[in-house]
Parts: structure tokens; C-alpha cells; sequence
């Protein structure tokens, strides 16, 4: 018997529509048709590969409006930040239809002959995916991989399945033969944990919590998997007192609150430097209440609800009644997951709150003396993702830049993820890099051919 899966929309507490859940036998058949697909994938030549993925990434394109509102529907993402998502998969296939035909191997000088090496795809590839960027996330294993020669066999969350069901279906129209790239609702227990087990998946492309992050790299380990890990992150915005103060605190709300702050990315500490403290406190209160929050799909509307009430509940728990809350913004009230922009202030760097991913828009501020005092307290996580720095001074910037322990940093802004530029944590937030030329090398493995010159008789 098939079970099924009621899609809530967030903003309305109301069923969208159910969603049939793959079982461990639906996903071993999947598998098993991947494996079989290998041979014919790799076979289809390079410029045709290519090819197809920009067929696929076309597609997108034309559907980038419905998958933006099937977005706002299933996650609650505001209708801006949904088309930037669909857009998003869009051009990371643009970006990596042109790897097949540029996925160079060597020419290394040895005694006696040629030595060349291969990228050879590695076999079948599992994308376990979360809820909180269910295309981009989505996106970012797939294209790659597909471009690579791989097959894919692709999770999406329970919570929010609807726009990668939809990506499947492109994928085919687009020409993707459709064994090359199936999408497979369900649960992670069953579905996700079966790209693990299963020896015909030869790697796992893992994004979401570091919890299950770990139970992942530790099942892979039994068949020596190939896994790629995107986790937490606690990342903090370091504002100095020699920084466009105005700039730094009017953005601040949105490195944080964007997404209402489910974003592995958000900079949910941010660290003020002693003598700067008051001032910026001052500007960051009216940017925090001048946060739109509303129904996500009006184009106006600047952050959405939460994800669900279990995730509603765990965000609230970090801002129980006597929590040091200095001020908030608005949110709905009525139905949906609602929760207004939240700053704590003062926070203690041990208090929980200025600790563990809360995944929710609530921002701990924390006072800094100087320079290595910032880069103490920001490197102060067992996370390492992502990070801003305000400064004026490029020489402060770069030695802050140099410091800070985390995979992605941006000076005088809030921006994380570029396509074309590596994506990835340091520490508990991560392993391997996704995006940019980086990731076709966790989608192949290198094969060193040596070939005789010597005469043969
Ligand atoms: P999660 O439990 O780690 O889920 C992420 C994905 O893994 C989902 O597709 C999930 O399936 C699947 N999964 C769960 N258990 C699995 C297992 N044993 N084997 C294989 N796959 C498994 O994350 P979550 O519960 O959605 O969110 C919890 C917290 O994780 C958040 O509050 C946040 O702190 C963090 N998080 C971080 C990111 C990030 O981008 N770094 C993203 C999402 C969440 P189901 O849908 O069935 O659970
Ligand atoms: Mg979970």
C-alpha cells in the first residue's frame, strides 16, 4: 500500500495536495534503472550532453514563473526570492552544460611513453535535499553531476517535494531520458538512508542539518561512499567601527532574516565593535521593523512564515518569556507559522541562542574590542559556512578575511552563493564544495592510463 504525504502550505495551514511516498523497494527499482542508465549516459557524446542540459536549463526558464509560485505555495518563500530560486537551477545548468566538453584530463611527461588521465563519472549519484532551498539545493548536486556522466537519483524533503517533482518532469521534456535523472518523494529514513545503504550508489550528496549530516558520512564510511556534506552554520557579521555603520546595520536584517532566516548562510551573530555598540543599535532597530513580513506571494513582501509548526516550535523555544529580546519586527497573526524578526541583545557568546543554529529569524548581538577579539569570537562555533565583514580598511578586510574559519565570506556585504564560485563549509558545517569549477571534481574520479611507446611485435 502506497502512503501519502499532505503538502501544507505554510502561510495558510491548509493541504495543498498529497504527494505519494517512495518505498525502500520503489527506491531499490530506481536504483537498480540508474544503474542500468550509466551505460547509455556515458555513452551520449559530449556536445550532446551539453546539449540536453541546455535544453533542460531552457525549460526552466519557460517554467520559471509556475515553479516560483508552486515555491511560494509548498515553502512559503517570498514570490522574489522564489524566482531568483528557479532561476537559480536555470543557470547552474547553463553553467555546467558546458563542463562535458571541457572536462579535460592531462598529458603528463613519463619515461617510455604517454600518460593520460580521466574523469571518469562515478556511477550512480544520490541527492538527499532539505526543506529550506528545495530547487537551488537541488540544483546544485544534479547539474553537476548529470554533466559529469553520472545518473542521479534525487530526495527532495517530505516537507517540499513539489517543485523537484516538477524539475523531473522538465528534465524529461527537455529530452533527459528519464532513468538518467529521477526525483523520489519520501522519507529520509527510508528513501535518503537507501542511497546510503545501497552499494550501486557510489556517492551521496547530503544537505541539511549536521546531526544527520554525520549519521550519513558514518553509513557511507561503511562502503567507503563518496559524500559531500552541506551543514549548519552560526555565521557571524563582523561590523567594525570604521565601516559604513548606516550600510551595515539597513542590511544586517536581510543577511539574517532573508528567508526568514532557514538559510544555512544566515549571519545569525553579529558581532558589534565596543566603541560603535549604541550607534549601531539605534540604526538597526528601524531596518529590523521595517521587515516586511506577510504573504509570501505579494511582491512587496520581504520574509515569510516558517517552514512548519514542529520548526515554529523549535525557533520559539529559543525566545522563551524572559528572553533578552532588545527589539523585534511584525508578523501575521492567524493562521500560518508566523515569527516576527527577532534581535537578542546582550547575549552571553555561551547562551544557546548565541550558539546553536536556530534556522528562524532570530539574531544574537554580541560586543567585539578589536580585531583579534572579532576574529576570536567569530571563529568561537563549531560552525565555519559562511560570513560578512564592514569594514572601510582593505588591509583589516583581507587580515579579517584571512582569519575568519568559514568557507565563504563577503567584505561590505551579505552575498554567499555565486554559481560560478565555490560553495562549501568549514569545521561542523561541512565536507567538499559545491558550485563554481570546484564540484565536478566530487563528481568524478581521476583514472591515471599509462600507454607503452615500446615497439610491439
Ligand atoms: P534534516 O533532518 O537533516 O533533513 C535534510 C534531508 O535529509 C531531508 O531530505 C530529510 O528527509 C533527509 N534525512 C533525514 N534523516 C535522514 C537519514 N537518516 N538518512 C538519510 N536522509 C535523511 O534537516 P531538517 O529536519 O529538515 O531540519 C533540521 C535542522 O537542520 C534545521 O532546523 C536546521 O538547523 C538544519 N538544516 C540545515 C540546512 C542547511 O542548508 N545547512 C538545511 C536544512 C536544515 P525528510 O524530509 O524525510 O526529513
Ligand atoms: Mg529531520
Amino acid at each position: 500500500m502506497t502512503s501519502t504525504f499532505d503538502v501544507i502550505n505554510p502561510a495558510t495551514e491548509e493541504v495543498v495536495r498529497g504527494v505519494d511516498l517512495t518505498s525502500v523497494e520503489e527506491t531499490d527499482a530506481a536504483i537498480a534503472r540508474a544503474e542500468r542508465a550509466l551505460v547509455s549516459w556515458r555513452a551520449v557524446t559530449p556536445a550532446d550532453r551539453g546539449r540536453l542540459l541546455r535544453r533542460f536549463a531552457d525549460a526552466v526558464d519557460s517554467a520559471v514563473e509556475e515553479l516560483a509560485a508552486l515555491e511560494v505555495l509548498n515553502s512559503g518563500h517570498t514570490i522574489g526570492n522564489a524566482r531568483w530560486e528557479a532561476g537559480n537551477v536555470r543557470d547552474v545548468l547553463h553553467y555546467y552544460s558546458a563542463a562535458p566538453e571541457r572536462l579535460f584530463g592531462r598529458q603528463i611527461p613519463v619515461a617510455g611513453g604517454v600518460d593520460i588521465t580521466f574523469h571518469e563519472p562515478l556511477g550512480v549519484v544520490g541527492v538527499i535535499v532539505p526543506w529550506n532551498f528545495p530547487m537551488p539545493i537541488a540544483g546544485w548536486g544534479f547539474a553537476p553531476a548529470l554533466a559529469a556522466g553520472n545518473t542521479v537519483v534525487l530526495k527532495p524533503a517530505e516537507l517540499t517535494p513539489l517543485t523537484a517533482i516538477r524539475l523531473g518532469e522538465l528534465a524529461r521534456e527537455a529530452g533527459i531520458p528519464e532513468d538518467v535523472f529521477q526525483v523520489l518523494p519520501g522519507k529520509g529514513s527510508v528513501v535518503g538512508n537507501r542511497f546510503v545503504t545501497h552499494p550501486a550508489v557510489r556517492k551521496v550528496v547530503f544537505t541539511g542539518s549536521t546531526g544527520v549530516g554525520k549519521q550519513i558520512m558514518a553509513g557511507c564510511a561503511d562502503q567507503v561512499k563518496r559524500v559531500t556534506l552541506e551543514l549548519g552554520g552560526k555565521s557571524a557579521n563582523i561590523v567594525f567601527a570604521d565601516s559604513d555603520l548606516e550600510k551595515a546595520a539597513a542590511t544586517a536584517p536581510y543577511g539574517v532574516f532573508d528567508n526568514a532566516g532557514q538559510d544555512c548562510c544566515a549571519r545569525s551573530r553579529i558581532l558589534v565593535q565596543d566603541s560603535v555598540y549604541d550607534r549601531f543599535m539605534e540604526l538597526l532597530e528601524p531596518a529590523v521593523k521595517g521587515v516586511v513580513v506577510g504573504a509570501p506571494g505579494d511582491e512587496k513582501t520581504e520574509m515569510g512564515p516558517l517552514i512548519s509548526a514542529a520548526h515554529h516550535a523549535k525557533v520559539s523555544s529559543y525566545v522563551p518569556s524572559d528572553a533578552p529580546v532588545a527589539f523585534r519586527g511584525s508578523a501575521p497573526s492567524g493562521p500560518g507559522y508566523w515569527f516576527p524578526p527577532t534581535v537578542l541583545a546582550p547575549v552571553s557568546p555561551s547562551d544557546p541562542a548565541a550558539v546553536e543554529e536556530i534556522f528562524g529569524p532570530v539574531v544574537s548581538v554580541l560586543r567585539f574590542t578589536d580585531e583579534a577579539d572579532a576574529i576570536r569570537l567569530a571563529n568561537d562555533s563549531a560552525f565555519g559556512l559562511s560570513g560578512s565583514i564592514w569594514t572601510r580598511d582593505v588591509g583589516r578586510a583581507l587580515r579579517v578575511s584571512r582569519g575568519v574559519e568559514a568557507g565563504n565570506l563577503s567584505v561590505n556585504s551579505h552575498s554567499s552563493v555565486r554559481y560560478s564560485t565555490p560553495f562549501g563549509g568549514f569545521k561542523q558545517s561541512g565536507l567538499g564544495r559545491e558550485l563554481g569549477p570546484d564540484a565536478l571534481d566530487s563528481f568524478t574520479e581521476t583514472k591515471n592510463v599509462f600507454i607503452s611507446s615500446e615497439e610491439q611485435n
